[in-house]
């Protein structure tokens, strides 16, 4: 086994860590206290490269691996977990499927823009009466000759608002068995009867745009079905199964903060003549944190080189989200205790993280539902 970075994952860290330290870090409170989205920074971030990563470069794509890509948005999610999470959902949800599942023409035409970082990509899977089931999807979209009319409503959408185009779930027919087939649709955000609101006041990842989505007869042409039309769930779990690589990677980015937070404000803080990390008490908290950190990392990492790999990774995948996006929050929680009154405090940051730690249990499959994937994995 190797442990190693390769030469371009390592350049790669350090190039993040750079841009996220002297970009993104001293901004990273105004975004949550003000929940503007950080539009300029992602212009950077798309000069850069970063929304690119993980494609061709015959696609305006860096040409690196998913584990470059975890590594990125681990560095981005150790500064601020808002443009973490609207980075790997651009990434993951947003361009990924096109990759995927996309013919060539759709590729060029709607991949490249969003690997280039000249635009950003939304995902749009979510209903008010179809979160965790999916398969519950209301949204149609009805062929009528050379085009579909799409209608329907999605909610809590990431980036939409920004969004050149939106990959959409609809019921486009019934199968054999009469169940509801689900396929995927590139909406472009300016196709009349669209309406995209962005009014939800969260508790955690604030400077993450988060938006409803209303599709009034919207009307696309048949050529924008991603992928086969009957295989739409199958697609979108895959899709899903990539994402949660990303999402783990927010929380150990998260955890991380965490950790070294925690670690130097106990080594500076005095209580009882002596520095509060002298406590065995403390000491516990710390080093259960820097144990759980590790081990999201070696589970995130795993899951992604599985990918790179061509290896099954729905499990792995499952594992690594679970169990990273569970650490960030129990990190984030003791950053807190250690920093005591002070760790309530914004100016602390502790708070913030564990604020934004709490939606990735929820976004891409929640932790009840990772367990379902685990369990069905192993047979139940
Ligand atoms: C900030 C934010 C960003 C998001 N971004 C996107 C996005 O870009 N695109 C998108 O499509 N969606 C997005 N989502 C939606 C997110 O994926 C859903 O909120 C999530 O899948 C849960 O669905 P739900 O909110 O409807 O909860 P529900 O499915 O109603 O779940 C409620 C509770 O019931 C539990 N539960 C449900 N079913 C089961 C079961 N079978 N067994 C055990 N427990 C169960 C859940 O785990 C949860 O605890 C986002 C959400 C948020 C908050």
């Amino acid at each position: 086994m190797d442990f190693n970075l390769t030469k371009e994952q390592t350049m790669i860290r350090k190039m993040v860590r750079d841009f996220a330290e002297e970009v993104i870090k001293p901004r990273a409170i105004e975004i949550d206290t003000e929940a503007k989205f950080p539009l300029d920074i992602f212009e950077q971030m798309g000069e850069l490269g970063l929304l690119g990563i993980p494609f061709p470069e015959e696609y305006g794509g860096s040409g690196g691996d998913t584990l470059s890509y975890a590594i990125a948005v681990e560095e981005i999610g150790r500064v601020c977990g808002s443009t973490g999470l609207s980075y790997a959902a651009a990434v993951s949800l947003g361009a990924s499927p096109i990759y995927y599942f996309g013919t060539e023409e759709q590729k060029k035409e709607f991949l490249t823009p969003l690997a280039s970082g000249k635009a950003l990509g939304s995902f749009g899977l979510t209903e008010p009466n179809a979160g965790s089931d999916a398969g519950g999807t209301k949204t149609t979209a009805v062929v009528d000759g050379d085009d579909f009319i799409i209608n329907g409503e999605k909610c809590f959408i990431t980036n939409a608002s920004f969004a050149k185009t939106i990959i959409v779930t609809a019921v486009t027919g019934k199968n054999e068995k009469g169940k509801n087939i689900i396929s995927a649709i590139i909406v472009p955000t300016d196709a009349e009867g669209v309406t995209i609101t962005s009014n939800y006041d969260k508790m955690g990842v604030r400077g993450s745009d988060t938006a409803e989505i209303v599709l009034d007869n919207v009307r696309v042409p048949r050529a924008n079905l991603l992928g086969d039309e009957k295989k739409g769930f199958s697609q979108f779990l895959y899709t899903l199964d990539g994402g949660r690589i990303s999402i783990a990677a927010l929380g150990l980015g998260i955890a991380q903060a965490s950790l070294e937070k925690s670690l130097q404000y106990a080594k500076e803080r005095k209580q009882f003549g002596k520095s509060i990390s002298n406590f065995q008490a403390i000491q516990f908290k710390l080093a259960d944190i820097a144990m759980e950190v590790e081990l999201s990392r070696n589970m995130v990492y795993k899951s992604a080189w599985l990918k790179d790999n061509d290896k099954p990774f729905t499990k792995e995948s499952a594992y690594a989200k679970l169990f990273a996006t569970e650490t960030a929050f129990r990190a984030a929680n003791q950053a807190i205790q250690i920093h005591g009154g002070y760790g309530y405090m914004r100016e602390y940051e502790v708070e913030r993280y564990l604020r934004d730690a709490k939606l990735l249990e929820i976004g891409e499959g929640t932790s009840e539902i990772q367990r379902l994937v685990i369990a069905r994995q192993l047979g139940c």
